[in-house]
């Protein structure tokens, strides 16, 4: 039998919903699962045998989730940002669709090191053609949702602003979904489960969203969706369907508590209350909500009766970074400096994801019977004393580098600051280079295409 493992003398912020925070306390791990809470002498009297590891000066947090990412857009981290949604770069083509098999497999490694550097355990990644990376993905020992992007518009269509549906394209998407679904669908006993994904209500039409909510209950799976994005969703589909993009997903039957609709930044009264009433789970994207100049009313999502979690979405996966911003915009949206509270923000990034992610039974709370999903916080440092409130020091003035230790299903991912599942120094380097090449690649490809960046002559590692 594997040895269990007791964290002892640990500040711990349990996720529970009173918000149970235990002081000098000890949390033990037997096989993949938390197996004991408790006081430091009587947790370890129950597992004399145990691997004992010092939690003093530290706490431990459930593991975050990330409920909304696309790794690869890792290669258009300083670039993208700054440029608006949809890009006002005019390129034909994607940066992102130039990587070959392997530059993806090394760019969604770098996106899995980022996101477990800063407490992630759990994301939700969404793309086309995600199975040609999920064994790297699945080797970094991260919890995974795989979901593979359905869309039946015609892209050369969409360029040019015509909007045409294509039952071709519609098929070849539900294949690869079949396809994922029955290779990773509970893969390492549930670690990785897979997830449908409709693009978005503008890129697919009414047959594709009923198709997808029949299939998602045939496997037996969640399902998501961008949602109200970009103002020139909410126009394409008003012009398109002339009904607001909600009231595009309830007219197809889409709406319902097994979807995470992402985004939701320009949602209308009516469309909140829709939401709400369905009980769709929010992806509350707040950091690059921001870069984009833009907040979702996550106040208003939740009193409506929707649930909330966090996601990062794109360039950065950094979910500390996430649950700060979160905590910023929603105070500056409403001008108001009570709410939300860190445990609030925290809450969403954890028990609230675990449950948009189908998973509340499984992981987003330090309790016995829960998987240990778990992210260890030195908290000795200058930013962080003294910590009178560990959520509110974490979520105001943590950072990843704060992070030095991260456990999946009882595994070890990280521990005391060194990544063991992959080799950071390698990925790191690749990734460097990688985004060089491919930037290269698409100037040259499109030279006519103007550009407004000067790139450096090469890579610098
Ligand atoms: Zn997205």
């Amino acid at each position: 039998m594997a040895t269990d493992t007791v964290i002892t003398n640990a500040t711990i912020v349990t996720g529970d919903p009173a918000r149970t925070i235990l002081y000098d306390s000890a949390l033990a791990i037997r096989e993949s699962a938390i197996a004991a809470l408790g006081p430091t002498g009587a947790v370890l009297a129950r597992f004399p045998g145990a691997e004992v590891v010092n939690g003093r000066g530290k706490a431990v947090f459930p593991g975050l989730i990330n409920c909304h990412t696309h790794l690869l857009a890792t290669a258009d981290r300083g670039i993208l940002e700054d440029f608006g949604f949809p890009t006002t770069l005019r390129f034909p083509v994607s940066a992102r669709s130039l990587l070959t098999a392997e530059e993806r497999q090394v760019m969604a490694t770098l996106g899995a090191l980022e996101s477990l550097r800063s407490g992630a355990t759990c994301l939700l990644e969404i793309a086309d053609g995600v199975a040609g990376y999920a064994p790297a993905l699945a080797a970094t020992g991260l919890r995974l949702v795989l979901a593979e992007s359905i869309s039946d518009a015609n892209p050369a269509g969409l360029r040019e602003g015509a909007y045409e549906f294509e039952e071709a394209r519609r098929e070849a998407g539900f294949q690869s979904s079949a396809d994922l679904v029955a290779t990773w669908h509970n893969f390492d006993r549930g670690r990785v489960t897979c997830f449908l994904a409709p693009h978005a209500p503008e890129t697919c039409s009414p047959a594709l969203l009923r198709q997808v909510r029949q299939l998602a209950e045939e496997y037996g799976v969640g399902y998501t969706i961008h949602l109200s994005q970009s103002r020139a969703e909410v126009a394409a589909v008003m012009g398109l369907r002339g009904v607001d993009p909600t009231h595009y997903l309830y007219a197809n039957d889409l709406l319902g508590q097994r979807l995470v609709a992402a985004h939701c930044r320009y949602v209308t009264p009516p469309e909140i209350a829709r939401l709400g009433q369905a009980g769709v789970g929010i992806a509350n994207n707040a950091a690059i909500a921001a870069r984009r100049g833009a907040a979702a009313p996550v106040r208003e999502l939740q009193a409506a009766g929707c649930a909330i979690g966090m996601g990062s979405d794109n360039m950065a996966e950094d979910m500390v970074e996430v649950m700060r911003a979160g905590l910023f915009q929603e105070r500056v949206r409403r001008n108001d400096e009570l709410w939300p509270q860190p445990e609030d923000t925290l809450e969403w990034a954890t028990a609230g994801g675990a449950k948009l992610l189908g998973l509340a039974d499984t992981v987003g709370r330090l309790e016995v019977g829960q998987q240990a999903d778990l992210f260890i916080v030195d908290t000795g440092k200058a930013h962080l004393v003294p910590t009178l409130r560990i959520v509110s020091a974490f979520i105001h003035n943590g950072q990843p580098a704060d992070v030095s230790a991260v456990m999946v299903n009882g595994q070890w991912l990280m521990r005391d600051g060194r990544v063991l599942t992959i080799d950071e120094g390698d990925i790191v380097r690749r990734a460097e280079e990688i985004g060089h090449s491919l930037w290269q690649r698409l100037l040259q490809r499109y030279p006519d295409v103007p550009f407004p960046i000067r790139l450096p002559p090469g890579p610098n590692l």
